[in-house]
């Protein structure tokens, strides 16, 4: 067996179960490389607090659903190291120097952080009184340059993330080249993203993204009878009130469904013939898609019922895989505060 050179780490934040733009924007990536890369799988539970600080137990819950969610997609916990955030205490030091890192300007510039702060004023309100963006707390704020300790602590070089994490990335890149400009090269490795095929895949009701927090998810877990009832329910194109119109495929949630989850190219070139020119109903395009959905869900029930039989171990395997994956955080902070002339932490 020869050693795998490179590294990889990325992670989800366990603010609810997990669904298929994170399968296609990531998870199938992860899944796909772990055979060639060292991997690492951080459940952000620090970062899920940014959102859920007053109501903790959501994190708490969400934990081990993430990881059962790992375990059914085919992460193999014999080639991955999984990780919990919030035992890693590392990556909070490493957070704290990155900080200095980053202007304020450029914290606020991310046009990641701008639409989820967006998003955010439009779920819980807020005041307008200082303007867009100072009723929101710090830790959001911040996040992404705690997500850039996340990547460093593990000295990774490769980042499979969805496209709206590439501002992050980005942002991780230059707090490293600073890092390593001020304390010297060397001193922390620079991470690339990795999109993966369908970089954001639009929600059920068209919405440019599928999201946990935007109740327009399936879900991984579902059950086949709920993927067919989100299926029927799916926003398709609103001007095509009967079978017999002309309908639009760019653009249409259905279709970039079909590309993405339905492997009979041929059956979805058909649809999409069909569907231009007024000669298919949505039902049955629909009927085909949900059916192609199970068909990639079905081995992952399986998987996850396996695996809901034994939670204990589940959690354990949580525990050691984090205890492990601390060896590796532990020797990035040691040579930072080396480089930066902090007294070691374990001397004494
Ligand atoms: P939340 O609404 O709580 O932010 P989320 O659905 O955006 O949840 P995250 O945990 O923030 O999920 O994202 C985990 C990873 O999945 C990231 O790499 C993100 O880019 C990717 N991802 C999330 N949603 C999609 C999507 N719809 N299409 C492609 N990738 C996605
Ligand atoms: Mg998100």
């Amino acid at each position: 067996m020869t050693t795998p050179q490179k590294t990889i780490l990325t992670g989800d934040r366990p603010t609810g179960p997990l669904h298929l733009g994170h399968y296609v924007g990531s998870l199938a990536n992860r899944v796909r490389l772990q055979h060639e890369y060292r991997t690492f799988v951080l459940i952000a539970d620090i970062q899920a607090l940014t959102d859920n600080f007053d109501r903790p137990e959501i994190v708490r819950q969400n934990t081990l659903e993430v990881m059962l969610d790992y375990l059914a997609v085919g992460l193999d916990p014999e080639r991955v190291t999984f990780v919990l955030q919030s035992l890693v205490p590392e990556i909070h030091e490493l957070a704290i120097h990155y900080l200095n890192m980053v202007t304020l300007a450029r914290a606020l510039r991310n046009p990641t952080v701008k639409s989820e702060i967006q998003e955010r004023r439009e779920r819980e309100g807020g005041s307008d009184i200082f303007g867009e963006q100072f009723d929101i707390p710090l830790g959001f704020l911040i996040y992404p340059i705690h997500q850039a300790a996340d990547i460093t602590a593990f000295d990774a070089d490769l980042v499979p993330v969805g496209e709206d994490q590439l501002p992050m990335i980005e942002q991780a890149r230059e707090v490293v080249r600073r890092i390593n400009n001020y304390y010297g090269e060397g001193t922390l490795r620079e991470p690339e993203g990795l999109v993966g095929e369908q970089p954001r895949l639009p929600g059920i009701d068209g919405k440019a993204k599928m999201s946990k927090s935007l109740g327009n998810a399936i879900y991984l877990k579902d059950p086949a009878a709920e993927v067919e009832r989100k299926v029927r329910m799916m926003f398709t194109d609103p001007n095509r009130v009967r079978a017999d119109i002309p309908g639009r495929v760019e653009g249409n949630p259905v279709f970039i469904y079909h590309d993405a989850f339905n492997p009979n190219r041929e059956e979805v070139e058909d649809f999409k013939a069909r569907y231009r020119a007024g000669k298919v109903g949505d039902v049955e395009v629909k009927n085909s898609l949900a059916r192609a959905l199970n068909e990639i869900l079905e081995p992952m029930r399986a998987r996850r019922a396996d695996w809901e039989q034994r939670l204990p171990a589940v959690e354990q395997m949580l525990l050691d895989h984090t205890a492990r994956a601390r060896a590796t955080s532990a020797a990035v902070l040691d040579r930072l505060r080396e480089r930066m002339g902090l007294r070691p932490l374990r001397a004494g």
